[in-house]
């Protein structure tokens, strides 16, 4: 092995906080590398599979508008309210239960317009999220305020002005490269960092690494061992290079492991979803109209109240409940009622049809008795009636072991529909612990000196659910502050 390269600062990954850490030590006058384990055109990790929204503090539209390139009049007739602060807290302590690091959270919010000022300045550039601006362009209209801003040309788009620019302020990128090890010398400080790429595996001396290689999400053996039976099956929904590599040498260097490791974000997702995440089909796999029917395993049983709530409030743990099933699979079942309020993605699965339940049940392979037997039991305590999906109705079944708390409307109407499901992976939330100035900690609360971390790869931040738009925001932010003090150590 040879020691051929010699770098001030060398970042793990070439997604978005990886991008902003390069970018920070750039600005101290750091000499720095990026090394990415993907091939060039799947950089980024998970980042490219996102809309690029971005959640932070902000005084309403007229001030997301100086942050845009060209304004024109056609926001004439939208309005949206100031995102502030203790709103931002406020979701972000609802949504974790508020298991989220306090002080990582306060950095977060704190930081989160400081920070999108910079990355203007470094060449992103912005747009009001589309998809609400093109149902209201026409009306008057107040747009939601959490999310301000998304990268123009979301996911992808944000990728690529923060490597157009990291390349401009002189920042080299290795594409292929891959992080195997890390190494200390006698004062415990990072001295080394070992790459490897088609050639081989070499050192390069560095007295500080910034881990921003994403979650664990695709690595099987983890998803079982942290996350537990069943989710060594999960479809990946993102990138298939994100395998864990920070989390297991960072805790092999005494790194202290934080967060919820036996928790992710998943959702059912179409059994025929690619393994892991391809750009522009994984997206429109993801099945979240369970509420309209039922859903049953291979045994023909439910095993969950569908309606508990809206998909939204219970996607991530029907995607985990799914895959705690036999074989890890789940069938959706629908009648001709529901069947045209399913959301259009539905349109890329071919689902089982049949104008009886027991043709149904043979279609889909399921013991056929059973499922007739669950079906007469659930609508003996359900409700006649047409659904009120837009709201939690309240119509809930009478005296079921598991009941269906909202929409539970018989399911008596042919034709029949069931659509064959598993869990989908989305990221994982535990990792490696940080201060808040993205040092990794050991068992002692002590900085590991010379080895950073942000993004993805952090644990405490996030758990048990999602908070749109806040893993870029944190990424970015403690990317900065990673870069930033990494070059100045
Ligand atoms: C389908 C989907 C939708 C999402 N939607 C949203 C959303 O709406 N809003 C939001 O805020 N977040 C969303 N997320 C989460 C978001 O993608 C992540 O928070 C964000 O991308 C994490 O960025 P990161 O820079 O930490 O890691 P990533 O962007 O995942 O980048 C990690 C990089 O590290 C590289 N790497 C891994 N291991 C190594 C190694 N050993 N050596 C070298 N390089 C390595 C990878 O190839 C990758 O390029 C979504 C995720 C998915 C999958």
């Amino acid at each position: 092995m040879q020691n051929t390269l010699k770098y001030d600062v060398v970042i793990v990954g070439a997604g978005n906080a990886a991008l902003c850490s390069a970018l920070a030590a750039k600005d101290q006058g750091a000499e720095v590398l990026i090394i990415e384990k993907s091939p060039q055109p799947h950089q980024g990790g998970n980042c490219p599979y996102t809309g690029g929204g971005f959640r932070f503090v902000h005084n309403g539209l007229n001030d997301l508008l100086t942050l845009m390139p060209s304004v024109d009049n056609k926001y004439n007739n939208l309005n949206m309210q100031p995102y502030t602060a203790n709103e931002f807290k406020n979701h972000m302590i609802e949504v974790t239960r508020g298991d989220t690091d306090k002080d990582l959270m306060n950095t977060i919010v704190s930081e989160s317009r400081p920070t999108i000022n910079w990355m203007t300045n470094k060449g992103v550039i912005w747009e009001l999220p589309s998809s609400r601006i093109s149902s209201s362009i026409n009306a008057p209209s107040i747009i939601p305020n959490s999310v301000g801003l998304s990268a123009y040309e979301s996911g992808p788009g944000l990728i690529k002005m923060l490597t157009k620019s990291a390349k401009q302020n002189g920042i080299t990128i290795l594409y292929e490269t891959e992080m195997t090890d890390l190494v200390q010398n006698k004062q415990k400080e990072i001295s080394s960092i070992v790459c490897k790429d088609s050639n081989g595996t070499y050192q390069v001396n560095t007295r500080a690494v910034v881990l921003a290689c994403g979650g664990f999400e695709a690595n099987s053996d983890m998803r079982k061992k942290y996350l537990g039976e069943g989710w060594e099956n999960a479809k990946v929904r993102g990138s298939k290079f994100n395998t864990g590599d920070g989390h297991r040498l960072a805790i092999k260097l005494g790194a202290q492991p934080t967060g919820q490791w036996s928790g992710c974000h998943a959702t059912p997702i179409d059994i025929n979803a690619p393994a892991t995440g391809n750009q522009g089909i994984t997206e429109r796999m993801p099945r979240r109209s369970y509420p309209l029917g039922i859903t049953v395993n291979i045994n023909s049983e439910r095993f969950i109240d569908e309606g508990e709530g809206f998909a939204e409030q219970t996607f991530v743990k029907m995607g985990s409940r799914i895959l705690s099933q036999d074989k890890s699979i789940a069938f959706q079942i629908f009648d001709s009622k529901s069947f045209n309020l399913l959301e259009p993605r539905y349109n890329n699965s071919k689902p089982a049809i049949s104008g009886n339940l027991n043709d149904l049940a043979k279609k889909l392979d399921i013991p056929e008795s059973k499922f007739i037997k669950t079906i007469t039991k659930f609508n003996k305590a359900a409700s006649d009636g047409n659904y009120s999906p837009k709201k939690l109705d309240g119509i809930s079944t009478n005296n079921l072991t598991i009941p269906k708390s909202n929409w539970g409307i018989k399911i008596d109407t042919p034709p029949f529909y069931g659509y064959c499901v598993t869990g989908g992976i989305t990221y994982t939330y535990g990792g490696p612990k940080i201060d808040t100035k993205a040092r990794v900690l050991d068992q002692n609360n002590d900085p590991i000196t010379g080895l950073y971390a942000a993004g993805e790869i952090v644990g405490g931040i996030l758990f048990h659910n999602s908070l749109r738009g806040a893993g870029l925001m944190h990424g970015s932010v403690f990317g900065k502050i990673a870069g930033t003090n990494a070059a100045i150590l």
